[in-house]
């Protein structure tokens, strides 16, 4: 059976869907026949991506600028997904934030804003769409998190604590919504090309830094992660839930 065949044909809301990870992970499941809404900050680029996404896949898009944050906004955006799409039968929350500051630097605002974005609003949209997934079979959330779940950087301890949250979250969420037949589930990423990482992509040094770490001799791309994330979302992981799918060229593999 393909991979087409064993995707629910429900609407997936991403976040952080107008850039990098998110956009990739819109465009692989609406290859699969999922219609997409796309909800970003960048209002702009969630529009751009939504409209490209359904004239090359020909299924229905939608796309909101938001903050993710923002509950009251967040509310108003599952009702528009929920209009536009017809159905809402999962969430990837790929919205994310990094700010470089050590522990003796850190701000609250910093703390603040990181966890706010990475973590906490996870929480929120998956309260707000609890509806929608529940009435719909195959339902299924995919958090991402990244290699600062499973390992930690001096630099940006609130991005760690964040993203090892979310691995955390996944685990409880996946216990309290299984009998729900909701499947949640995150996957960490490695190093991969995307405008979050620009600054260090662009600096030979860093980047040469970043492939040597991966056994696989090479950073990733976006669409290295909307693959794993497309395979957790259908059927064909349809008895995986509460795991952590690394997907980072073997970067954690060794020390
Ligand atoms: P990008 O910066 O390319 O995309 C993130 C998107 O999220 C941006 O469009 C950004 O908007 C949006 N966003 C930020 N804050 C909010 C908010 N409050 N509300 C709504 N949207 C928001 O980053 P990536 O694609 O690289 O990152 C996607 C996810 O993958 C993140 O969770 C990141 O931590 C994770 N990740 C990335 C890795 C990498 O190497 N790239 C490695 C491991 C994990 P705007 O641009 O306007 O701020």
């Amino acid at each position: 059976m393909s991979a087409l065949e064993m995707s629910p044909t429900t609407g997936v809301v991403v976040t952080g869907g107008g850039s990098g990870i998110g956009r990739a992970c819109a465009r692989a499941l609406a290859e699969v026949g999922r219609p997409v809404s796309l909800w970003d900050l960048n209002g702009e680029g969630a529009a751009e991506a939504a409209a490209s996404i359904a004239a090359d896949c020909g299924v229905v898009t939608h796309s909101v600028g938001l903050d993710v944050t923002d509950r009251a906004s967040v509310n108003d955006a599952v009702g528009a997904a929920r209009e536009a799409l017809g159905t809402i039968g999962g969430l990837v929350h790929a919205a994310g934030i990094v700010t470089a500051m050590d522990i003796d630097n850190l701000t609250e605002e910093i703390w603040d804003s990181v966890l706010g974005v990475n973590l906490r609003a996870e929480v929120f949209v998956v309260q707000a769409l609890l509806g929608d997934l529940r009435s719909q079979e195959g339902a299924a959330i995919v958090g991402i998190g990244s290699i600062m779940s499973v390992v930690g950087n001096a630099a940006i301890p609130s991005y760690t604590a964040s993203k090892h949250g979310v691995v955390g979250l996944t685990k409880s969420l996946a216990n309290h919504l299984g009998p729900d037949g909701i499947r949640v589930n995150a996957v960490c990423p490695g190093y991969i090309e995307t405008p979050m990482t620009a600054a260090m992509m662009d600096d030979p040094p860093s980047k040469a830094a970043c492939v040597d770490k991966a056994p696989l001799g090479r950073v990733g791309t976006p669409t290295d992660i909307a693959k794993a994330v497309r395979f957790l979302m259908s059927d064909e992981a349809g008895f995986v839930t509460g795991t952590t799918l690394i997907v980072d060229g073997g970067v954690t593999s060794h020390d």
